[in-house]
């Protein structure tokens, strides 16, 4: 299935110069939706995946269906005061300043082995700092998952020696 035709682009978005990849067409079609699903979840069946995790909000959206078909539990990645209870943070640099990331102390326990999923792969700043709260938890990156690589911004060069499946490039 050619999933790029799920894909809006929408130029100037949020800002202008941002050519915006809007992932909602494919969420919005059940068998394109499916489909991406379940190509994650046939890339994870042989990792013996323990739990997923997702940023917010879009790794929650594709990470969740992942989770259920696995058969295994999610847990969220939030920004800083959103989650109730104890938490570790990571903080790691954006365009303009720094963005915190935080995750449940409890949320992976030591040696679980833990696919991570997000829509979206651009510079990894955001992967870089998930992978570093769930290592600080003691968990281990079995896999990483995004519908999109933008491949220009070179984000794989943080993933280095992790592996990674992305189902469309631009
Ligand atoms: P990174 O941290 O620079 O790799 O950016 C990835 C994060 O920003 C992901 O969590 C994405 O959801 C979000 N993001 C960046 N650009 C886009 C886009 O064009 N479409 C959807 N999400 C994006």
């Amino acid at each position: 299935m050619d999933l790029k035709k799920y894909i809006a682009i929408v130029p100037d978005w949020p800002k202008p110069g941002i050519q915006f990849k809007d992932i909602t067409p494919l969420m919005n079609d059940g068998k394109a939706f499916r489909y991406a699903t379940e190509q994650i979840v046939q890339y994870a069946r042989n990792k013996k995946i323990d739990i997923v995790v997702g940023p917010e909000a879009r790794g929650f959206i594709i990470g969740c269906p992942v989770a259920y078909e696995l058969g295994v539990g999610f847990a969220p990645v939030r920004k800083e005061g959103k989650l109730p209870r104890e938490t570790i943070k990571v903080e790691y640099d954006l365009e303009y300043g720094k963005g915190v990331l935080t995750i449940h102390k409890d949320a992976i326990q030591p040696g679980q082995r833990v696919l991570i999923i997000d829509d979206l792969l651009a510079t990894g700043g955001t992967i870089g700092a998930t992978i570093k709260l769930v290592e600080q938890l003691g968990g281990i990156v079995a896999g990483c998952a995004f519908l999109i690589e933008l491949t220009y911004l070179e984000g794989r060069k943080k993933l280095e020696g992790y592996d990674v499946l992305t189902l469309m490039e631009f």
